[in-house]
């Protein structure tokens, strides 16, 4: 009786209504915590048809611990093929499963479901943000509760967080959806062409996600261009509509620190990667279900929430996705340089994972689970 009292007074503000806050908000709110969530109606209004890769271990969590996503939701993909430029009609690399490797959703139907769920809930607030003096007397008003900033670049980034590791990737993402004839569609192809990554990404039979992450120092392409090297690299597809095409630059940032008082950083706030590996929004899942673990612990003991919690997910947190983002880059980099002699290193690749099927299974692993189960 008495923990179920204490618990019922914790309380979370959350800022940003973008994916990671309202994800974030709703693995809270199953759990009893009030949330409020802060948002500038300024910011993420534009409609967008981007999409998002999520893990088969990270969609298991979801659906077990947050939300049922119905199946129409998300295509299934159970195979992945990579190529290079050079490889010509052979992948260097081929992963599949019996079982699922990732599921693609749109961005936007995600958001909208996360969104329509947490409406429904009792303890979970919208707030408006309406200026940054408002802004600062929610944080000089919330010194017993918990803040999670989920939103890049806003007041609490420039004030409390300003040192990161960062870099400039030197490159810009295209995405777009593309129609065509209708065809079994769930196997992804990842091709390093010499302008940088390309990804097919199927999100039904009629439908595929295209991720183009270009080299901008190098190459200046613009939209007519991609188009047409997405139709010279496409072997599988018969095109009959493009959607419009969205840009974006693409960094890379790590926090030095993930909290400061009684504010926590989360999502890309605290890792921000390439998207070759899809792996940005994975690694906010993974965050998510250790910060929920040790929310948990606290509720074991009969505790309410409180700043230690903070200390505890960082020390789970931090080194790990250093890690796991240290080696994302390595693999940017890697093909970056194999393009530039030809694709001559990459093509080893074939004959030493042929003869060792296990490092196969182990890039299958991280990918799914990231750097725990080693
Ligand atoms: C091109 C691209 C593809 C990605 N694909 C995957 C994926 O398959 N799986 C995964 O786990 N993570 C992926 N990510 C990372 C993922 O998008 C972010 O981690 C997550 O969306 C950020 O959280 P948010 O939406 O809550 O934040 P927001 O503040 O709403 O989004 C900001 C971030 O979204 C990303 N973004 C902006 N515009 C686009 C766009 N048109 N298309 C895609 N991303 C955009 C940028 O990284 C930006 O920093 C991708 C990132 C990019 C840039």
């Amino acid at each position: 009786m008495f923990v179920v009292k204490i618990i019922s007074f914790m309380k979370i503000s959350i800022i940003g209504n973008n994916l990671t806050g309202l994800i974030l908000s709703k693995a809270l709110v199953n759990k009893n915590i009030n949330v409020k969530l802060f948002y500038n109606p300024k910011k993420n209004t534009k409609k967008t048809n981007r999409t998002i890769g999520i893990a088969k271990k990270n969609m298991d969590f979801i659906q077990s611990k947050l939300l049922k996503v119905p199946k129409f939701f998300f295509n299934t993909i159970n195979e992945i093929g990579i190529f290079t430029e050079n490889s010509k009609k052979s992948e260097i690399l081929n992963f599949n499963n019996e079982h699922e490797l990732f599921y693609l959703v749109k961005y936007e139907s995600f958001l909208n479901l996360i969104n329509k769920s947490l409406k429904k809930s009792k303890n979970f607030k919208f707030h408006k943000i309406k200026s940054y003096n408002s802004f600062k007397s929610m944080i000089n008003n919330c010194d017993e509760k918990i803040i999670i900033n989920c939103e890049n670049n806003n007041f609490i980034n420039t004030n409390f967080f300003s040192s990161n590791f960062s870099k400039d990737y030197k490159s810009e993402a295209f995405t777009f959806i593309f129609q065509h004839k209708s065809i079994k569609n769930n196997k992804a192809i990842q091709i390093f062409t010499k302008y940088g990554p390309l990804a097919f990404l199927p999100l039904s039979k009629t439908q595929t996600s295209v991720v183009f992450s270009v080299y901008k120092s190098k190459y200046k392409l613009d939209e007519k261009k991609i188009i047409t090297l997405v139709k010279y690299y496409n072997k599988k597809y018969t095109i009959n509509k493009f959607s419009n095409i969205e840009k974006v630059n693409l960094k890379f940032k790590s926090a030095r620190k993930y909290f400061y008082k009684n504010i926590l950083l989360f999502g890309d706030n605290l890792h921000q990667v390439h998207p070759l590996a899809g792996q940005g929004f994975n690694m906010t899942l993974r965050d998510l279900e250790i910060l929920m673990t040790e929310i948990d612990k606290l509720k074991k003991l009969g505790l309410p929430l409180n700043k230690n919690i903070l200390k505890n997910f960082e020390n789970k947190t931090k080194s790990n996705n250093f890690l796991y983002i240290s080696g994302i880059n390595i693999i940017e980099s890697f093909f970056k340089l194999d393009s530039q002699f030809k694709n001559s290193i990459s093509n080893l690749i074939p004959k030493l994972t042929k003869k060792n099927k296990y490092v196969k299974n182990l890039f299958i692993q991280i990918a799914d689970k990231g750097l725990r189960f080693l």
